[in-house]
């Protein structure tokens, strides 16, 4: 039996930066869902340290591309490196405005750090939890939105499509497992990144990549899915669970890597997956689980006021950062790959757009340059929620009801089973596409 719980004009899968920011740019009066598969709090985009990139000024634009580029090895498209780089400011300058708050300098201008591949500060930050700053602030005010209904705990379990285009989701309810079809002309894809199906990740393990797997399911285009990037620096630990980051502003500011016998062995500030590479060197010469980082060569004062968070959670784990080194290993940390998209966040499909980790939009080539994801996921949802408004076309009712009798229902009635088959499903394609 399909039910038919109600119709929308949006539904918006993900509740992180790109899923709210999205919210935030759809017209006032089209009646938006926004869902998400834990709770709201349970995005990637809580978790992040370092920060988030603002161009210095027009000098720095040659500069901060340059840098992008190569980063991504200059498999990036440059129409949307160009753009991201550009509407910077711009973000910036939203984000102020809905009162997210960055460090300052004494004279009140916003402060500027560094992390690995940029050759100069540009990344604005709220101490070591930008992140929570940022999507704390895009959630209070969608909360304000009398237009966006938000569904927490809820699961997309598929797409409903008919004749090549999307006219909304399967959903089910985690805590009693109901399973509905929800009704949409437009539907945008945000479900983050794909750590879960990883042992060792920084991400929420409930980041499953569910997206893109439900893009190939239905023959949605996807674009560079074997480009996976592994955080060179995660603190090392026996504990089961989300991998837990060590911020490359850390040696932004100054930490130094050391092997087993506590020697620097790499430029600590070289892109992200050549410092992961000379790790994995190190290593496997020394015979160890792990390097060690040492952040004793950061002033004190600079440590306790820009790096709180890691400060408590290496204590918590054991290790005084300011009398010893920490043990750290690479873990996998991003997507560079994903639903293909324009600069719209518009997929292949017609009525189905991807923004954030889920989608590729070419801007990080094969490698991210650090802090460059926030601003890409809250730039690219915004872009895709004026689209929306601004070519809005309510779907035809009949398709619709076409689309509805396409669901097969018994496809869902073992939904953790559908859902490993999902992560199976996107393991195997990006095994596929590492062996082209
Ligand atoms: C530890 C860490 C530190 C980071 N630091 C930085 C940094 O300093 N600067 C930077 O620029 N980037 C950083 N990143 C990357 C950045 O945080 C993410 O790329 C970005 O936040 C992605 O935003 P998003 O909205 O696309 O996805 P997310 O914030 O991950 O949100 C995904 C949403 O989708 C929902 N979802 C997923 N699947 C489903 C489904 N099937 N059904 C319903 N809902 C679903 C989830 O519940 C969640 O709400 C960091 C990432 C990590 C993990």
């Amino acid at each position: 039996m399909k039910v038919m719980k109600k119709v929308y004009d949006v539904i918006i899968v993900g509740a992180g930066v790109a899923g709210l920011n999205a919210a935030l740019h759809l017209p006032r009066d089209k009646k938006i869902l926004l869902i998400c598969k834990g709770k709201p709090e349970k995005s990637d985009s809580y978790l992040a340290q370092g920060g988030i990139c603002r161009l210095q000024g027009e000098e720095d634009y040659v500069s901060y591309y340059e840098d992008t580029m190569r980063a991504g090895h200059s498999e990036n498209n440059p129409a949307a490196v160009e753009c991201m780089i550009k509407s910077s400011p711009e973000v910036i300058d939203g984000l102020l405005k809905l009162g997210v708050d960055f460090a300052r300098n004494s004279d009140g201008s916003l402060a500027a750090t560094r992390e690995g591949g940029h050759s100069k500060n540009r990344i604005c930050f709220h101490k070591d939890c930008t992140g929570k700053e940022i999507t704390s602030k895009l959630m209070q005010n969608v909360l304000k939105l009398a237009n966006v209904e938000i569904l927490p705990e809820t699961t997309m379990l598929d797409l409903i499509t008919y004749n090549g285009d999307c006219y909304g989701i399967v959903a089910m309810d985690n805590a009693s497992k109901k399973v509905n079809c929800i009704l949409s002309c437009y539907t945008i894809l945000a479900c983050g990144g794909i750590g879960g199906i990883y042992k060792h990740s920084t991400n929420f393990r409930l980041l499953t990549g569910d997206g893109v797997s439900v893009a190939l399911k239905h023959g949605v285009a996807v674009d560079n899915i074997n480009y996976v990037q592994i955080h060179p620096t995660t603190l090392y630990s026996e504990k089961e669970g989300r991998s837990f980051l060590i911020s490359e502003s850390v040696r932004g500011e100054g930490a130094v890597l050391l092997d087993k016998n506590f020697n620097r062995f790499t430029d600590e500030l070289q892109p992200r997956d050549i410092v992961t590479s000379e790790i994995l060197k190190q290593m496997e010469k020394d015979g160890t689980k792990h390097v060690w980082l040492d952040m004793r060569t950061i002033e004190r004062r600079e440590i306790e006021a820009h790096f709180p968070s890691i400060v408590e959670h290496c204590l918590s784990e054991g290790y005084n950062v300011f009398e010893e080194c920490v043990p750290v290993v690479p873990a996998q940390h991003y997507f560079m790959g994903g639903v293909r998209s324009d600069l719209n966040g518009r997929t292949t499909m017609n009525r189905l757009y991807a923004v954030g980790e889920t989608c590729c939009n070419g801007v990080h080539g094969a490698n991210r340059l650090a802090s460059n994801s926030l601003l890409e996921s809250l730039l690219f949802a915004h872009r895709a929620g004026l689209d929306i408004g601004k070519n809005f076309k309510r779907f035809e009712r009949l398709d619709a009801e076409y689309a509805l009798n396409n669901v097969d229902f018994n496809e869902y009635s073992r939904s953790d089973e559908y859902l490993e088959k999902l992560k199976n499903n996107l393991k195997n394609a990006i095994r596929e596409a590492k062996n082209v």
